[in-house]
C-alpha cells in the first residue's frame, strides 16, 4: 500500500503515554462501550481480555510510533478525502470524526476504555479510539498482517462515524436488537466492512492507485480474522449464533468485497 502519497488528516490526536496507564479497572465503564460500540469485538469482555490483554505494554521504538502516527493520519485523510465528496453528491456535508491514538487506557465520550476494548467509535464524541498495538495484535496473534489490513481497521470505523453522520447508527441503539446472527447490530457490523470496501475500492481503482490487489487481499484476510465464529471458535473451542454481533468471517469478507467491487456505498445495503 503506497499511503505514503496520501494526505495526512489533522484530525489525529496523539495521546498515548499520557493515558489513564495501569490504574484504570478493567470493566468499568468499558462495559457500556462492549454493549454498544465495541466495533471490532463482541460477546464477553473476559474473553476478549483473554486473547488481547496483556500485550498492550509492548516496547516500540520512537521511529516506529511516529511511523504509525504518521500512517493513522495518512488513512484518516483518506477517508476524509473519499467521505467528504460522497456526502456532497447527495446535498450533504461530511464532518469527520477525531481519532485518538492512546496507550493502555483513556477516557472516552463513552465511558471509560483500555486497550482490551480493541479499536472502536464513540457515537458520543465522534471519535475513533485505537491502542496501536492492536495493529501488532492483528498480525500476530490474528494472522492478519500487511499496512492494509492496519487500514481496514481504521476504514471499519470511520464507517461506524459515517452510521453515525448518517442516523443509521441511531436507528439500531434504539431498536435494542444488540446480538444474534441476524441482529440489527450484526447488520450495522457488516455494513461498516461494506463501506471500508468501497473506501478501498476509491484507492485501488484511482489512476496510479494507492492499493494493489495484493492489499485488497490484505484486507479480506483482515475481515475474515475478526469474524465471530472464528474468534469465538479459537476462545472457547465452539460458536453461538445466538451470541454473534459482528458476523461471521465468511460475511464480512463478503460485504467488505461487496463494498470492493461496487465502490457504491448505496450497495452496503445489510438490513434488507
Ligand atoms: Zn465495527
Amino acid at each position: 500500500m503506497d499511503w505514503k502519497r496520501l494526505r495526512r488528516s489533522s484530525n489525529v490526536q496523539d495521546r498515548r503515554g499520557s493515558g489513564m496507564g495501569g490504574g484504570l479497572a478493567i470493566g468499568g465503564g468499558a462495559g457500556i462501550i462492549l454493549l454498544i460500540v465495541s466495533l471490532l469485538f463482541g460477546g464477553d469482555p473476559g474473553q476478549i481480555l483473554n486473547q488481547l490483554g496483556g500485550n498492550s505494554g509492548q516496547q516500540t521504538s520512537k521511529a516506529q510510533n511516529d511511523e504509525v502516527l504518521d500512517f493513522t493520519r495518512a488513512i484518516l485523510g483518506s477517508t476524509e478525502d473519499y467521505w467528504g465528496p460522497v456526502f456532497q453528491k447527495s446535498g450533504r456535508t461530511y464532518n469527520p470524526p477525531g481519532l485518538d491514538l492512546f496507550t493502555a487506557g483513556t477516557t472516552t465520550g463513552c465511558g471509560n476504555a483500555t486497550s482490551a476494548t480493541g479499536p472502536f467509535y464513540c457515537p458520543n464524541d465522534q471519535t475513533i479510539y485505537i491502542d496501536p498495538s492492536f495493529f501488532n495484535d492483528l498480525a500476530t496473534r490474528f494472522g492478519a498482517k500487511g499496512d492494509f489490513a492496519a487500514a481496514y481497521v481504521i476504514a471499519h470505523e470511520v464507517g461506524h462515524h459515517v452510521q453515525n453522520e448518517l442516523g443509521i447508527m441511531d436507528q439500531v441503539q434504539r431498536s435494542g436488537d444488540r446480538q444474534g446472527a441476524n441482529s440489527a447490530a450484526v447488520r450495522l457490523e457488516l455494513q461498516a466492512d461494506c463501506m471500508a470496501g468501497v473506501w478501498a475500492h476509491a484507492l485501488a481503482n484511482q489512476s496510479n492507485p494507492i492499493a494493489t490487489p495484493e492489499d485488497i487481499n490484505e484486507g479480506r484476510v483482515a475481515a475474515q480474522s475478526v469474524g465471530d465464529d472464528t474468534l469465538q471458535e479459537r476462545s472457547r473451542g465452539y460458536s453461538d449464533p445466538e451470541s454473534f454481533t459482528h458476523g461471521t468471517s465468511a460475511q464480512r469478507d463478503q460485504w467488505f468485497t461487496t463494498g470492493v467491487k461496487t465502490g457504491d456505498v448505496n450497495r452496503c445495503n445489510t438490513f434488507k
